[in-house]
């Protein structure tokens, strides 16, 4: 156990429609709704924002609503991009950066990455960093490397007074919708050496407060193994997070840890 509040999110990726969304945060709302243990927030995609957040407003939600992406500049001919001054206008609360499939399908570097997040904290969002190796970097025995990379350039000019407001998502990539979990005990490898990194960058306080959560396959039935892990501070969800019960499921398996109740 320890003092940081867990964090749940939910990726709905390039997944759902008006209807389905709707009818999806009306479940996690509903299900969350006396769950005040772990901060939980859900990333719909871009159209759907609106109808999410009018949803979570009407039923006075503590579910917080979040972005997939976002673009660095604030504004101007950047077609099809939005900005996090875009976002906060839609009442969006934490924007994800540099996830897997940004950086593998997509093409996005760490420098451009770290060109988000900065924006993203510039702009009041809460933002989540994604890192996590692939299946031949863990193979080449690559993975601390990657990581660190990862973490050291996406925090590049970040101060460690905007802790609060970061979260680390250890997402390997061999795992994300592949239904391969981490062990719990690769996860809390994997997680205590990216804390280790944040004490030599920022100092034992900030590494202290910043929330590492595991991403990759998780499921209702797995994911309390892992939150048991003393640096696993919750978890990003994908596949799990288009069916509400589960999502909610796992959503109480961060906060049923966090209180030392699993
Ligand atoms: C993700 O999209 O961040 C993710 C972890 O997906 P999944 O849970 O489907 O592996």
């Amino acid at each position: 156990m320890s003092d940081r509040k867990p964090f749940v999110g939910g990726n709905w990726k390039m997944n759902t429609n008006r209807s389905t969304g709707s009818d999806l945060a009306r479940g996690v709302t509903d299900g969350l709704l006396h769950e005040g243990g772990v901060e939980v927030a859900v990333f719909p995609p871009f159209p759907y924002l609106l109808t999410v957040r009018s949803i979570l407003r009407d039923r006075g939600s503590s579910v917080r609503l979040g972005a997939q992406d976002m673009y660095h500049q604030g504004d101007g001919a950047y077609t099809g991009e939005v900005s996090g001054a875009m976002l906060r206008d839609c009442g969006v609360q934490a924007v994800l950066c540099g996830h897997s499939e940004r950086r593998h399908v997509m093409g996005e570097k760490d420098e451009l990455i770290n060109k988000k997040l900065r924006a993203a904290l510039e702009a009041g969002l809460d933002a989540v960093l994604c890192v996590g190796e692939t299946l031949e970097e863990r193979e080449a025995g690559h993975q601390d490397i990657i990581t660190s990379r990862q973490v050291r350039t996406g925090l590049a000019e970040i101060p460690g007074s905007l802790a609060e407001r970061l979260i680390i998502a250890y997402e390997p990539v061999w795992a994300i919708g592949t239904g391969k979990t981490a062990t719990p005990e690769d996860a809390q490898a994997a997680h205590a050496q990216i804390r280790g990194l944040l004490e030599r960058m920022y100092g034992k306080d900030v590494a202290n407060r910043v929330r590492i959560v595991y991403g990759g396959s998780l499921k209702p039935d797995t994911a309390g193994a892992i939150f048991a892990e003393p640096d696993v501070d919750g978890g990003l969800v994908g596949g799990a997070s288009l069916n509400a019960a589960d999502f909610v499921a796992i959503c109480k398996l961060a906060a049923a840890s966090a209180r030392g109740s699993v």
